[in-house]
């Protein structure tokens, strides 16, 4: 009983984390102004800091509407954490 309960949640939060990367399809471009931004599901997202290989990007409208989406990635952008949920 034990194990197939443990089973259980494995699968569940497998597969948790397989729809939240499904939406975190990204693409990382330039902006007019020449910083990196990424794109996603129609929202765009600034570089805010990065720590060592982390790279915290935050919703562009994080400062004005207070949004708290966040993407964190490395450097070659594999997507590590990724909090797709906006206010707007
Ligand atoms: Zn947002």
């Amino acid at each position: 009983m034990t194990t197939s309960k443990k089973g259980r949640r494995l699968l569940l939060l497998l597969g948790y984390r397989f729809n939240k990367q499904k939406v975190c399809d990204i693409t990382l471009t330039t902006s007019k102004r020449g910083y990196p931004i990424i794109l996603m599901s129609g929202y765009r997202l600034n570089k805010h800091k990065s720590r060592g290989a982390k790279i915290y990007w935050k919703c562009s409208t994080h400062l004005k509407q207070g949004c708290r989406a966040v993407i964190h990635t490395l450097e070659d952008m594999t997507v590590i954490k990724c909090n797709n949920v906006h206010n707007h």
